[in-house]
């Protein structure tokens, strides 16, 4: 557990919009290599390791950016980027693909001793996409004294994110809780070799360990928000009990645990502290705007790097940051290109913040140049200037959308483009997740075709149902108001932009 004093608890909607994830995967730091192509591979060689964890919190978050030693020569001789590079060369970029977090996959580095009942537990013995969930994720919305108590917990802890879990389950979540507790409880390890535990029966053969219980404590709600049922706080904590260092490595390194539709969940180290890849959506209203083809796509890296490239005082700072961090050193503004050679723009869903409809965005990945959350914040709010983008003539509008999936959690898909639905996945899945709302939705007599208007209704069904969260406890002619047949359709033909 590293600066668990370091974390931050919110959902922050400034610099990055909702679009948090971390930038390093926390347990596999040992083989990122594994998945990198020759050519990424050789490119990290030639210019050493950049930070597997950058120092978290030795400075104080707080250093102000003007007394930073780098520029030699004066700031009016330092060569901008801009001027020395062409934004429009993209030959070996993006680099550092592969230690992009949200691009990895379950069951990373050294495998650690297994338990012997999978198959009777029904857990699959297999690797899953990595959903990238940052520590400040998890505790984002969750009460604060919870936080400091939950830190106290001695015992090896983790959090578990049940898939489509938000405000909305944690008063219906009892059983649940009841079943995971029994499925961890449940796994048996072989006996240590050679040494014996602190356990009763030496012989015995595979026990299932600690002599604690296990506990899982739902997340208390800091600001109910009942505006999305699959907000934050959707953690629960688990502490494993005593000796239970051998389950936490185990789960840790699981990971992915889709059991049923009813029983699936995620399990998340806590005390990570890492920055986000996921720097910022990009939306146009115009239908040109966003278009998935190679050539767009680097359009809007190129107009990214054209924006910071030539800022002088962002120069300074960001080289200061890599080679503080990334320990390399060169001149300021080719440090500034290392760091904007790993923008990776793609094309996803995202939701409008406004109507929650889909629209096309697309996605902006960076490496982040540092851990603390502070510097990350500032560094990261030169990158979303309302107006800095466009393309061609239509303009970028920076963070108007997120992109976070109801599932797993990770911001770099929506539910719907989920990776984690492999070939016989068995947990929950977004049709779950969308009968749910259908059903709710049709009780409450605002939706009744289900299967063709498929996702798109579900959205609609989403946004009615959160409307009318507040119905019970207030009178009933709030439901009169929410009651708009044929809402958001006919508006055009193309839904998926406003
Ligand atoms: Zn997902």
């Amino acid at each position: 557990m590293n600066s668990d004093s370091d974390f931050t608890f919110d959902y922050p909607v400034d610099a990055t919009g909702e679009t948090e994830a971390g930038n390093k995967r926390p347990r596999t730091e040992g083989n990122p290599d594994s998945r990198r192509s020759p050519i990424e591979q050789e490119r990290v060689a030639q210019r050493k390791q950049p930070p597997q964890t950058s120092p978290p919190s030795t400075s104080a978050p707080t250093t102000p950016r003007v007394i930073l030693p780098l520029p030699k020569q004066s700031n009016g001789t330092m060569a901008l980027a801009s001027a020395r590079y062409d934004s429009g060369d993209f030959d070996g970029l993006p680099t550092a693909v592969g230690e992009n977090p949200h691009k990895q996959f379950t069951r990373q580095g050294e495998p650690p001793v297994a338990p012997t009942n999978l198959a009777q537990l029904g857990i699959p013995d297999m690797q899953f996409p990595h959903a990238h969930v940052p520590t400040y994720r998890l505790l984002g919305n969750v009460d604060e004294e919870q936080i400091v108590r939950v830190r106290k917990i001695e015992n090896p802890k983790v959090a578990i994110v049940i898939h489509g879990a938000g405000q909305d389950l944690i008063g219906a979540s009892d059983l649940l809780i009841e079943k995971i507790t029994k499925l961890l409880s449940d796994l048996e390890f072989p006996p240590l070799e050679g040494q014996q535990m602190s356990v009763d029966s030496a012989g015995a053969p595979a026990t299932t360990l600690p002599s604690d219980p296990i506990r899982i404590y739902k997340a208390l709600v800091r600001k109910p928000k009942r505006s999305n049922a699959f907000g934050q706080p959707w953690t629960w904590f688990a502490d494993l009990g005593q000796n239970s260092e051998r389950l936490r490595k185990w789960l840790l390194y699981q990971e992915v645990f889709p059991i049923a539709p009813t029983l699936s969940f995620s399990v998340h180290p806590l005390g990570d502290l890492i920055q986000p890849w996921t720097l910022m959506v990009l939306t146009g209203r115009d239908r040109h705007a966003v278009e998935d083809t190679p050539r767009a796509r680097q359009e809007v890296a190129k107009e990214i790097k054209d924006y910071v490239w030539k800022d002088r005082d962002f120069t300074v700072s960001t080289a200061h940051q890599v080679e503080l961090n990334w320990g390399l050193h060169d001149d300021p503004a080719t440090l500034l290109k290392l760091v904007t050679d790993t923008i990776e723009v793609v094309c996803v869903t995202a939701e409008l913040k406004t109507s929650r409809k889909e629209v096309p965005a697309y996605l902006v990945y960076v490496k982040p140049v540092t851990n603390d959350r502070e510097e990350y914040l500032e560094w990261a709010s030169k990158f979303v200037q309302a107006g800095a983008y466009w393309r061609g003539p239509c303009r970028l509008e920076v963070n108007k959308a997120t992109v976070e999936c109801k599932l797993c959690k990770d911001t770099s898909h929506c539910a719907r483009e989920c990776p984690l639905n492999v070939e016989g996945w068995k947990g929950t899945a977004v049709e779950d997740i969308y009968t749910t709302q259908e059903l709710e939705a049709r009780a409450a007599g605002t939706s009744t075709d289900a299967g063709e208007l498929a996702g798109r209704e579900w959205q609609q069904a989403k946004a009615r149902r959160a409307d009318q969260d507040p119905r019970p406890q207030k009178n009933a002619k709030k439901v009169q108001q929410t009651r708009r047949p044929k809402e958001g359709k006919g508006k055009g033909g193309d839904q998926r932009r406003r």
